[in-house]
């Protein structure tokens, strides 16, 4: 459809209306310049005529030659212009005219208007007057004609009078039919032009032009596939071109865009975390299917829904409550954080997650994006490996104390004993303190065996372990199973004497316990022999004696109470 506002239509109107306009100017000033010149040209005609006809007629008169006047004036009947001519004599009777009917007759008999004053004017003057009538187109020409001699009835100062009567209304016609044919041709000639011009625009400019928003318009409503061909070198194929190559990006970029597009989103649904976007009033955007897998619900359901939907008490009632006051105040609690908080399934079971959310503005609408990943089986292992490295720590407790420990009797062992002894040696040295230590042996115990079995006697060393126990209660205090059937108990801070007092309770309670010893010579019970040795460090003491001699000392004590009778306490000395 071509709309008037069309350039193919404007141009070639506008065109046509200025080819119309200098067109009409043109003409009229070219038809006012021909009616000038029929005027003019009329005027000189008349003008001549009368000077020749009056010459000729003067000498035509003056021989009295009426019918060479005659044929004089009837020579110029035949001017299809010529309304009239006459010449009259002095009276105003016509002598000649192109009307042979009127020689004879008065000129006022005649159809001819020749006023007196104008016939006196003239032959006044003796020169031809030019009378023009403007709108009939007529002029008219008066002359007097005069004679030298007489002739035809005129006297020598007789003047007869010559008439001419030009009419312009054919010339008139003549221009005004060219007028109108110049102007026919012209016209035609400004139609086909402007046709021409039409048809030529139409292929040149508006054609393509026109095309070229028609593909522009459909590239921008998404048809992609459509061109411009490129037809010749002008502007608008460069144009067209240059539109082409516009598409061309905006096809690639959207392509590329498209392709990002997609990836973010097979991303965001493959991704192992659940992805929810709400709005600043908490309402779901968009849930991925990680969140739909890990909350059991289809994203239709929860789209347009509160967030607080998927969280448990206290969380789903506060959390408008949390999101009014972050946008109020900019204070910051899981944004950009991530923390571990609860949440909840559609079928209602409570699940740890870990929780990070991000703020972004899209179309300056805020958006947050929390990525929830579900650490149920994560707690379940951390849990796990919290117990297991306690069972392991319990474990290695017990390892390290039964280490250190005589599995028979529950005192430590001989490996610990060393240990300590050696270390309470050192801190007595540096502190300058004292520390003792009593060695015991049960008495005839290899009888004991004999007598009463193995397992009685392990029952036995487990009794005297018991009593060692109960009597040495200080923590800095080391009861322990030397070996056998002997114990040894480290005092630190305690001199000789001091740990005299202990052994020898000891002693007594051992005897006091009254455990049958059917095969010992001494008594008719258990007893124990004890040496004593102490270390009692002076200001010259720097480096401690050996913890071997400390126990040399008290197993040579105990030696001497064993041979004294046993049953009795024997001190070795302060080393
Ligand atoms: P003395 O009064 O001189 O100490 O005489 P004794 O018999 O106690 O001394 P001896 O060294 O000859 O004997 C020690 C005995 O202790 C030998 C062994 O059978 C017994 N014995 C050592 N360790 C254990 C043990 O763990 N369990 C039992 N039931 N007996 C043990
Ligand atoms: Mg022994
Ligand atoms: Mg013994």
């Amino acid at each position: 459809m071509i709309r008037w506002q069309s350039i193919r239509v404007v141009v070639p109107a506008l065109t046509l209306l200025f080819i119309c306009f200098t067109l009409a100017i043109a003409l009229l000033s070219g038809q006012s310049l021909a009616y000038r010149r029929i005027v003019e040209d009329g005027i000189k005609q008349v003008s001549d005529r009368l000077n020749f006809i009056q010459g000729v007629a003067e000498q035509l008169i003056a021989l009295g030659a009426v019918e060479r006047l005659n044929h004089l004036i009837s020579n110029f009947a035949a001017e299809p212009d010529l309304l009239a001519l006459l010449v009259t004599d002095h009276k105003g009777e016509i002598l000649a005219s192109i009307r042979y009917v009127d020689t004879g007759k008065h000129y006022t008999e005649t159809s001819y208007i020749i006023t007196s004053e104008k016939v006196v004017k003239a032959t006044n003057s003796n020169s031809s007057v030019l009378d023009e009538d403007h709108k009939r187109h007529i002029i008219t020409g008066y002359a007097p004609v005069c004679t030298k001699g007489e002739g035809l009835g005129l006297r020598s100062t007789q003047c007869g009078f010559l008439y001419y009567r030009l009419d312009l209304a054919y010339q008139y016609r003549l221009a005004r039919a060219n007028f109108y044919r110049v102007l026919a041709v012209s016209l035609v000639g400004s139609g086909l032009g402007a046709m021409l011009l039409l048809a030529a625009l139409s292929r040149l400019i508006t054609r393509r032009t026109a095309l070229m928003a028609e593909i522009s318009e459909n590239f921008s409503r998404g048809e992609r596939e459509r061109r411009i061909a490129i037809t010749g070198r002008d502007e608008l194929a460069w144009l067209g071109q240059s539109l082409n190559r516009l598409f061309d990006s905006v096809e690639d970029n959207e392509t590329a865009l498209q392709e990002k597009e997609e990836r973010w989103r097979s991303l965001v649904e493959t991704v192992v975390d659940a992805v929810i976007t709400i709005n600043d009033k908490g309402i779901i955007e968009s849930f991925n299917q990680s969140a739909e897998n890990m909350f059991g619900y289809n994203a239709k359901e929860v789209i347009g829904k509160n967030v607080s939907l998927l969280m448990p008490e206290p969380h789903k009632s506060l959390h408008n409550g949390y999101m009014k006051n972050y946008i109020d105040t900019g204070h910051k609690k899981v944004i950009g954080i991530g923390r571990e908080v609860e949440a909840i399934k559609k079928n209602g079971v409570i699940f740890p997650v870990e929780l990070a959310v991000s703020e972004m503005t899209i179309h300056g609408e805020r958006l947050f994006t929390g990525l929830i990943r579900d650490i149920t089986e994560k707690r379940k292992l951390r849990d796990d490996i919290i117990n297991t490295n306690r069972d392991l720590f319990e474990a290695n407790l017990k390892l390290e104390e039964l280490a250190r420990t005589d599995g028979l009797t529950g005192l430590y062992n001989r490996r610990h004993f060393d240990t300590v002894l050696e270390e309470e040696m050192h801190r007595a040295s540096r502190m300058a303190t004292p520390v003792s230590l009593i060695m015991c042996d049960i008495d005839h115990f290899k009888h004991y065996n004999d007598i009463l079995g193995h397992q009685a006697g392990d029952a036995c060393l487990i009794s005297i372990a018991g009593i060692i126990k109960q009597h040495f209660l200080r923590g800095s205090d080391l009861p322990a199973r030397y070996g056998g059937e002997e114990f040894v108990i480290i005092m630190p801070g305690f001199n000789e004497s001091q740990c005299y007092k202990h052994a020898e309770l000891l002693r007594q309670s051992v005897r006091a316990a009254s455990i049958a010893h059917p095969g010992s010579d001494t008594d008719k019970y258990v007893t124990i022999s004890i040496g004593i040795a102490s270390f009692q460090p002076n200001d010259s003491t720097v480096i401690p004696p050996t913890p071997a001699l400390l126990i040399e000392t008290a197993d040579h004590a105990l030696y001497e109470a064993k041979r004294a009778g046993r049953n009795q306490v024997k001190l070795g000395g302060v080393i």
